[in-house]
């Protein structure tokens, strides 16, 4: 059993990217500059956007953050990611999610200029993406296809299940992986909700994407000898015997299918750092666009 260790592989696409922002640095050109907009105080949100403003730093990014209350209207936070479309110093900028009842997520999502939508989730994006044509892919899915590249897991031909259907997740790893692309040309199966006798499902798998939201709902039994998985969930379990008081919990029973695994990730240590890092690589192609 092979330990996909996103850790790793995302530290060493940090080194990377730090080293093209040197290149950039030594031919005066511009430093990529990525912003992040959080509305409100939820704790899971805000760890996510302090280790991707970190991430920034450690690879010589210009950060920017922008913190609004958690009754900041529709209308102030669309005026923000104008200002934010108009700012030529921002190369790229994401809103985190979830925001507060208050404000539609989709119309904000909307009023993201496609330029600087380093998330890839504007329509124009997905839409791009989904003709294999240029553009910014969601930084989840485009992880988990760098992290099977890197470990040279194949994917043509094989049998995938993708367990969730969300827009930032399931569906466009659905996508991406039945691609005529170097990750892809997969057989796909999207499993949700309403699926019927998911096991069957996912005992047939080569391959299957966990992104569901339950911890540990993907157990042993229900996968095949020397499948590979990837474990996107990260849940917060209540722990009283850790200082924080939860542990962070993955959609896979480690214990239970890793027995079983051929490839195998982490949680947490998989796509995690993997998400953060391909935001990092979408931030560097938006400044690089910008230069023609
Ligand atoms: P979501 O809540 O938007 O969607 C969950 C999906 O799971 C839905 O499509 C639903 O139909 C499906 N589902 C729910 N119960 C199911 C069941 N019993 N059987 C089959 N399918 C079922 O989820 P999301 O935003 O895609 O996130 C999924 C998980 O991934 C969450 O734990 C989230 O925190 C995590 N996440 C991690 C990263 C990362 O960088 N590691 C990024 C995004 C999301």
């Amino acid at each position: 059993m092979i330990i996909l260790d996103g850790k790793k592989t995302s530290d060493d696409i940090k080194d990377e990217i730090a080293i093209a922002v040197q290149n950039r640095r030594a031919k005066g050109l511009k430093i990529p500059h990525l912003a992040a907009i959080i509305v409100g105080n939820d704790g899971a949100s805000m760890t996510y956007v302090s280790s991707k403003v970190k991430s920034c730093q450690k690879v010589g990014f210009n950060s920017t953050l922008i913190d609004l209350p958690e009754d900041t209207s529709e209308e102030q936070l669309l005026h923000e990611i104008e200002a934010l479309n108009k700012d030529k110093d921002i190369d790229g900028f994401i809103v985190q999610l979830p925001l507060p009842g208050q404000i539609d997520e989709q119309k904000v999502l909307m009023a993201v200029d496609p330029d600087k939508d380093v998330d890839g989730f504007h329509p124009v994006n997905v839409g791009k993406m989904t003709l294999d044509l240029p553009s910014f892919l969601p930084a989840t899915p485009f992880g988990i296809l760098e992290l099977l590249e890197r470990y040279d897991v194949e994917t043509s031909g094989k049998d995938v299940v993708v367990i969730g259907r969300s827009h930032i997740v399931g569906r466009p790893m659905s996508i991406l992986l039945s691609q005529k692309r170097k990750v892809g040309n997969a057989t796909v199966t999207i499993a949700h909700s309403r699926t019927k006798n998911l096991a069957e499902f996912t005992k047939k798998a080569d391959i299957i994407v966990a992104a569901l939201g339950i911890a540990e709902f993907l157990t042993g039994d229900m996968v095949k000898e020397g499948v590979t998985v990837i474990d996107v969930g990260i849940t917060r379990v209540p722990d009283s015997s850790k200082k924080r008081g939860y542990r962070l919990a993955g959609d896979v029973d480690f214990e239970s299918v890793s027995k079983k695994a051929a490839y195998i990730t982490p949680v947490p240590g998989g796509v995690g750092p993997m998400t953060i890092a391909m935001l990092l690589k979408n931030t560097l192609k938006a400044c690089e666009n910008r230069d023609k």
